[in-house]
């Protein structure tokens, strides 16, 4: 049985084209049934939905064979026993710096001012300011990154943006791009010894597949 770990959702719904190219339909819909373990078409392949900051933690310690998760995630989780051998170029966004739209970021950052930054990605920004010299009270959240500067919890976020929809709706702007984000596949190492000619056989299918989709969207 090979089990691969998704998280609903973005990562759920851009991994069905993956799993298709590879002949593997999931065969119940995540948003409709509150299983946790969905049957595919193939009797030797099952998905796992967790949150996706579980993923690496599943796949490590073989709670599932194979999983999907975004780049930030596997920088904060420190995944160093994981093997990751392709970027699936999927849910694409980038993690930045936002503030209020009233917040002179810049003029801080010159004054050497401690900046209070609230984020749920707390060892990426670490480095992040530690690289640029500035000095910081990083608050750890779980959610709604976007409210903490307009309660006054913080002067600064570190949050994934995608359209930017969310900053602007909540009067917030960025101020500095990190990093961009897609997501990856990762591998249990001893999966990918024991298991070695099923899992070879996905993530062929997989990179044939990313490949396709990018040479499509290059040549429109
Ligand atoms: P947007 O309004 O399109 O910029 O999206 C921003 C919101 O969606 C923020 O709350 C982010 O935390 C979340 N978000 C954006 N991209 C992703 C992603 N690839 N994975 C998970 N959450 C995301």
């Amino acid at each position: 049985m090979i089990t691969l770990a998704l998280s609903k959702g973005r990562i759920f719904d851009e991994t069905l084209p993956l799993l298709q190219a590879a002949g593997i339909e999931v065969l119940e819909d995540p948003e409709k049934s509150r299983k946790l373990i969905l049957p595919t078409n193939r009797a030797d392949v099952r998905v796992v939905l967790v949150r996706a900051s579980d993923v690496p933690t599943y796949v490590e310690n073989g709670g599932a064979d194979l999983g999907i998760t975004g780049k930030d995630t596997l920088i904060e989780h420190g995944s160093q026993n994981l093997y990751q051998p392709l970027d699936l170029q999927i849910a694409k966004c980038r993690i930045s710096v936002a503030v209020r739209n009233d917040f002179d970021y810049a003029f801080a950052v010159r004054q050497g001012a401690r900046l209070r930054v609230a984020t749920k990605y707390v060892a990426i920004a670490r480095d992040f300011f530690a690289t640029k010299g500035v000095h910081v009270d990083l608050i750890k959240l779980y959610g709604s990154m976007e409210l903490a500067p307009l309660t006054g919890l913080s002067d600064a976020i570190v949050d994934l943006v995608s359209t930017g929809n969310t900053l602007r709706a909540n009067n917030l702007v960025e101020v500095e791009r990190i990093m961009d984000i897609s997501s990856r596949l990762v591998v249990n190492q001893a999966s990918l010894k024991l298991k070695q000619a099923p899992i070879r056989e996905l993530i062929d299918a997989f990179s044939g597949a990313v490949a396709a989709r990018e040479a499509a969207q290059s040549k429109a």
